[in-house]
């Protein structure tokens, strides 16, 4: 019974809302659906959720303000917002305001599942410690700072929250394109040569002076974070 998970849907159209209810507790999850910020409020202040799937545009308070609330007395669920508001912007707004993840409207459900059993395992990860390490990078969340081989490395904002993304999804191939949205709120079709350029200033950073290279290339594709111990 410990696998059972709770999850709390935040949903205004009743459509979406019932959809996600039928789909999820099919997939074995227990769901419980709040149809306005008011009473998602009340269910997150009186019971305990392994997930928050959230809804921006909402009667009652938004998402944002939601999870501004959540994240200002510390509740630390994983939240995904799921909205049509779909911009660039948009996703960054959501991901810099503690969201751990953002879906679009319309979206396949096997892709949301995906994302569910991604951030359960994540969350689930991030409870024994809130520290990434990958071979002898360090990377301490709450305080933002980053250790290789035990010695600190002295990065730009922008370098560490690359070097975060980077890290949260190693062995992963993140193309320039999402690490542009993401990092720098910057379109698909934007000049990308500015993620080049940091990626190489984050290289002498994290790996010039050590032998083992996490900091991969592909070419045509984009970078990834790998140790010695994530080849499969
Ligand atoms: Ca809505």
């Amino acid at each position: 019974l410990e696998n059972i998970m709770n999850i709390l849907v935040v949903e205004d159209e009743p459509k979406i809302g019932e959809y996600l209810k039928k789909g999820l507790t099919e997939s074995g999850y227990i769901v419980t659906l709040a149809t306005n910020g008011i009473d998602g409020r009340f269910y997150i202040l009186s019971h305990e959720f392994d997930l928050i799937i959230l809804d921006i545009m909402l009667p009652g308070i938004n998402g944002w303000q939601l999870l501004e609330e959540i994240r200002n007395i510390n509740i630390q669920v994983p939240v995904m917002f799921l909205t049509a508001k779909d911009g660039v912007g948009d996703r960054v707004k959501g991901l810099e305001s503690g969201a751990d993840d953002y879906l679009s409207k319309p979206f396949a459900f096997t892709e949301l599942l995906a994302r569910i059993k991604n951030l359960l395992r994540r969350s689930k990860d991030n409870h024994i410690e809130e520290v990434i390490s990958i071979s002898d990078l360090i990377i301490n969340i709450k305080s933002r700072t980053v250790k290789r081989s035990g010695k600190k490395l002295h990065l730009t904002p922008k370098e560490y929250l690359l070097l975060e993304l980077l890290a949260r999804r190693h062995g992963e191939v993140l193309p320039r394109s999402l690490i542009a949205s993401l990092v720098w709120d910057m379109n698909f079709d934007s000049d990308t040569n500015v993620i080049d350029v940091a990626i190489r200033r984050l290289r002498a950073k994290v790996d010039d002076d050590y032998q083992i290279k996490l900091i991969h290339t592909i070419r045509g594709m984009g970078y990834k974070l790998e140790g010695a111990g994530d080849e499969e």
